[in-house]
């Protein structure tokens, strides 16, 4: 596998392959990589003739310092990883690369409603920083294909809007969430979650497992009445929000619908995590 930390380096290798017009797929992470993460640079690698990821904790997009400061750093057992699902490049910028003068110098491309409800309510700015990274990557790196995974699944929508505003020709995979055997989404995030927690945090897939098997019986307010007793009375658990929306606004639905996505984020010790559940 290559590795390239400088970006010169990297446009060379890019443009060497963009000549013989070698297609590319783009797998962009923060690192600390697990089986999700694999399952996306596969795919990369068996549709793409170059699988390209990306590790870049990147600053910009954290609205809590101390989540910033706690975010697993796991590089060298990262590199085994990617090495042993083939991976053909590794991207690992520095900060000062990415941003030489800072990140609050970079002009912002609007969104819209995407990036400003949910997700963008509880962690305010945090897609502003998502959406100036993926893009300077994409310009960079100018893939034919990009890999993202479900469990961000607003990350996703709002991607999808900055590739459509961008006007940039990338097709985007949107790839399912892989679980661990019991259910819990796999995050990095994962890795800080005590032996208590780690069953805590089960509930976020016993509820929107329990929506998902009873959404053709009761009603969206019901089911997410019904949904948040899983969050009661555990004083290590904060539901945050849990929702019934459509796939394409992420606004909220108040009756059935067949393009619905059941969202969900709580804090559980002192992670947050986050997950959802595609509806039909
Ligand atoms: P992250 O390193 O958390 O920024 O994630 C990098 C990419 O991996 C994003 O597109 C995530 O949605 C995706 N990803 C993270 N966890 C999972 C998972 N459990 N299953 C599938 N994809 C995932």
């Amino acid at each position: 596998m290559l590795i390239y930390k400088k970006a010169k380096d990297f446009i060379s290798y890019l443009h060497k392959n963009r000549s013989l017009s070698k297609s590319i797929g783009f797998v962009p992470t923060m690192g600390a990589l697990h089986a999700g993460h694999t399952s996306l640079i596969k795919k990369a690698k068996l549709e793409n003739d170059i699988s390209i990821c990306s590790i870049f904790i990147n600053p910009s997009q954290f609205n809590q310092k101390t989540d910033f400061d706690k975010y697993p750093i796991t590089t060298d057992k990262d590199i085994e990883i990617l090495s042993n699902v083939n991976c053909d490049v590794l991207y690992l910028p520095s900060v000062e690369d990415i941003y030489p003068n800072g990140w609050e110098s970079n002009s912002k491309i609007d969104i819209g409603n995407l990036a400003t409800i949910w997700e963008g309510k509880f962690r305010p700015g945090h897609f502003d920083g998502v959406v100036q990274i993926v893009n300077l990557f994409l310009e960079l790196i100018q893939p034919n294909k990009l890999y993202l995974g479900q469990k961000d699944f607003q990350q996703c929508a709002v991607i999808k809007k900055l590739i459509a505003i961008q006007q940039y020709p990338i097709e985007v995979d949107i790839c399912e969430t892989i679980r661990e055997e019991d259910g819990l989404a796999m995050s990095s995030r994962n890795a800080r979650l005590n032996s208590v927690d780690r069953q805590d945090a089960l509930c976020l897939y016993k509820a929107l497992f329990y929506i998902k098997n009873n959404f053709l019986l009761k009603s969206n307010e019901v089911l997410l009445e019904e949904a948040k007793t899983f969050f009661n009375g555990n004083s290590n658990i904060k539901l945050e929000y849990i929702c019934i929306v459509d796939r394409e606004t992420l606004d909220e639905l108040p009756i059935l619908k067949e393009n619905a996505v059941a969202l969900v984020v709580a804090w559980v010790g002192e992670v947050r995590l986050i997950d959802n559940i595609l509806l039909y």
